[in-house]
């Protein structure tokens, strides 16, 4: 049986050694070790043969110190309130880590969506929306995609919610579709994010971009566009996977076919993927490839410490949240490999999710060039914040991330003082 990690007790280790380093005590960062608010929902749904199946949702909100709390909503088969709290609280790190004015909050149902039809998945979407309605809100706590859910899904849940208020919210939530104010370039926010980050640690690395190596696991939205960008900008994407497996071509595969192979809407998944000089590899085998860049793209807990020490890549970029566990950095560490940790690496997405919020406020709508722009500002930004603290603190860029949010979390906190 694999070991089961709770990743709320990784945030832990690595919050504590961060506080460390910044030489915090601890009544400066206790609360920050707690998630603030923390709903579970049962939600019952008509399914179309007539029968009622209860679903278990959450939301959890970790932090609203330096503003409204923003995370997406998850919807897996195998969610837990540990990982939901987790995610809630990497979300809080990385809104502070590229210092857009929220804290941190996720959502979630535990079901397999493909396992719904749309009526039922539209059904329970809104259920669950009415069920955590007193929890959010656009100055309040703002849902956003996730696995599992799409800008279809944040389209009905702002629908629910204006329904309730009597008068159209779309700032409630983000990641919506563009004809009810979604904001252009959001989906490709979080790939495009990661192509950014990685052209800037390659850079700093003093590796090329033309012609090195990329692995990248998972071909969602993520993993999909990160590969699509990178390709784009002439790295050699020579393995890609997904839940079925994947794929490796040593003189680089041709990202447009499979995107466009994946894309065909009848269910194609890279198993089927039959192309001459293309080999089928496990997604073990995927993390390990001989490569120069690892994009892990898919869950949490993905490199472990079985993995970690057969990893070939020496530049890993974080697009999952919480690919890494703990024990596996400190291998990966060890064996001087670098790590773009998530809360930066994969933060493009709540950046242009920020962009959105702010366009649907102000009741204006952006063009993609100034919304890819703006991103690409953040991020370079965000990097050489993290990549200075690495250097001066002579650490990790993980912990150098973790020094940067921390620290602005707890200034807002000191500032706004403690109640009562
Ligand atoms: N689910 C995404 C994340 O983990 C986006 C969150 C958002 O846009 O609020 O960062």
């Amino acid at each position: 049986m694999s070991k089961v990690y709770n990743p709320y007790d990784n945030m832990l280790e690595v919050l504590e050694k961060a506080a460390k380093m910044l030489g915090l005590e601890e009544r400066e960062y206790a609360a920050v070790k707690y998630t603030e608010r923390e709903l579970k929902v049962a939600i019952p749904v008509e399914m179309d043969d007539g029968g009622i199946r209860v679903f278990e949702g959450y939301r959890v909100q970790h932090s609203s110190s330096r503003g409204p709390c923003k995370g997406g909503i998850r919807y897996h088969q195998d969610v837990n309130i540990d990982e939901v709290k987790a995610l809630a609280a990497w979300m809080s790190f990385k809104c502070a880590v590229v210092n857009i004015p929220y804290g941190g909050g996720k959502g979630a149902v535990k079901v397999n969506p493909k396992e719904l039809t749309k009526n039922e998945l539209k059904n329970l979407t809104r259920r669950y929306t009415a069920m955590i309605l007193p929890l959010i809100g656009p100055e309040r706590d703002i849902p956003a995609p996730d696995v599992g859910t799409n800008a279809e899904i944040m389209g009905w849940i702002m629908d629910t919610y204006s329904i309730f208020k009597g008068y159209t919210v779309p700032g409630v939530v983000t990641g919506k579709p563009i004809e009810v104010g979604g904001s252009l370039g959001r989906r490709e926010a979080t790939g495009r994010g990661v192509m950014f980050i990685t052209r800037e640690i390659l850079h700093r690395l003093g590796m090329p971009m033309i012609g090195t190596r990329v692995a990248v696991q998972g071909m969602g939205n993520v993993g999909g566009t990160a590969a699509k960008l990178l390709f784009n900008e002439g790295c050699k994407i020579v393995a890609v996977s997904d839940v079925s497996g994947g794929v490796y071509c040593k003189t680089g595969l041709d990202i447009d076919s499979i995107l466009s192979f994946l894309g065909q809407n009848n269910g194609k998944v890279l198993k089927d993927y039959d192309i001459p000089g293309v080999k089928h590899i496990t997604n073990d085998e995927l993390l390990t490839v001989e490569c120069d860049v690892l994009v892990p793209a898919a869950l949490e807990n993905q490199i472990t410490e079985r993995i970690a020490p057969e990893i070939k890549a020496s530049v890993i970029v974080e697009g999952a949240n919480g690919p890494t566990t703990v024990e596996a950095d400190k291998i990966l560490e060890r064996n001087g490999k670098i790590i773009v940790p998530d809360i930066l690496a994969n933060a493009g997405g709540v950046v242009v999710s920020y962009f959105e919020w702010v366009q649907n406020i102000q009741s204006l709508m952006w063009d993609e060039e100034e919304v890819n722009r703006a991103l690409e500002k953040i991020m370079i930004r965000s990097f050489n914040e993290v990549w200075d603290q690495k250097k001066e603190k002579n650490t990790t860029m993980r912990m150098g991330a973790y020094i940067v949010a921390l620290d602005r979390i707890v200034k807002a906190k000191k500032i706004r003082g403690m109640f009562p």
